[in-house]
């Protein structure tokens, strides 16, 4: 081949590559083909979405509200309103959501300042309003916010770029019992280490594997080995849903999480009931001697 000549073919062949790129789908498309289906549900409910951050503000902001959107759209579940005003936590504003959904909003109490603000959201909750926490949601907080979430960022020993061992830890559980066949799988994400946890507070549905070697590498600082990764809790009337996983992007468009998700807001918003008291640390989740 003539220098001239291929040099006039490259172009075609970038074209080409360009083409068989674009045939992969985009995050937004993995969103909704991960999405889960669910029966109709009882109503459609409102719900806010709260994503600003007071603290590291984590790349995968975006991938979770496009995930709440297409969840809302497709499960019919909820509308969503995208805000960062913090007047929606006003009572005259907040009553108008049947749960807010707090997606990385890192250390909220450098945000949220006001102390009416501050009850009034607290107060929401212990009348009968839902909370959906996503990760860095719990990196930070006052006290009544730590004691209505369920605990608080105390560090990652296991980091965004290692896969671990996620032990399912209530495979009869609604809103786990379909997650990989109520198995436990391996999850890449940056898994939280947490203070101002009390399992007797709170219904674990995963947590940690202790067993496993990969996991059992990193130390947590945790005398009694508790290592929750997801829960449930009531509090006063409220409903609240924690979920450490959502560090990386791909954890918005994992099947196994996204089933876990829809069946938690799906509690939160009260067309569900579920068993919310605790519950022991299950043996297998023990460290080995
Ligand atoms: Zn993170």
């Amino acid at each position: 081949m003539k220098k001239s000549l291929l040099l006039a073919t490259l172009p075609i062949l970038a074209l080409g590559l360009f083409a068989a790129n674009e045939k992969k789908l985009s995050e937004t498309e993995m969103v909704e083909a991960s999405m889960p289906k669910i029966e109709a549900p009882k109503k459609k409910h409102e719900i806010l979405c709260f994503s600003k951050p007071y603290g590291f503000r984590h790349g995968s902001i975006e991938i979770g509200e496009t995930m709440l959107k297409v969840m809302g759209e497709k499960t019919g579940l909820f509308n969503v309103t995208f805000s960062e005003d913090l007047a929606n936590f006003e009572p005259e504003n907040i009553k108008k959501f049947d749960a807010i959904c707090f997606n990385n909003n890192t250390h909220i109490q450098k945000g949220l300042k006001d102390e009416a603000q501050r009850a009034s959201l607290i107060n929401y909750v212990k009348n009968g309003g839902g909370i959906f926490a996503i990760h860095s949601a719990t990196d930070g907080g006052w006290p009544e916010y730590t004691e209505m979430i369920g605990g608080n960022f105390n560090g990652h020993p296991w980091g965004a770029g290692g896969t671990w061992d996620i032990a399912n830890e209530d495979p009869g559980h609604p809103i786990v019992k379909d997650v990989h066949g109520g198995k436990g799988f391996k999850l890449k994400d940056e898994l939280y280490l947490y203070k101002d946890f009390d399992r007797s507070k709170q219904r674990v549905l995963m947590s940690l594997d202790m067993n496993s070697e990969a996991n059992g590498k990193r130390k947590g600082s945790r005398k009694d080995n508790d290592y929750a990764l997801a829960w449930v809790k009531e509090y006063g009337k409220g409903r609240v849903f924690v979920s450490a996983f959502g560090h990386n992007n791909e954890v918005f468009y994992n099947p196994k999480i996204l089933k876990m998700w829809v069946e938690g807001f799906r509690y939160v918003l009260g067309e569900t009931e579920v068993e919310t008291a605790s519950m022991k640390k299950p043996d297998f989740n023990q460290p080995k001697k």
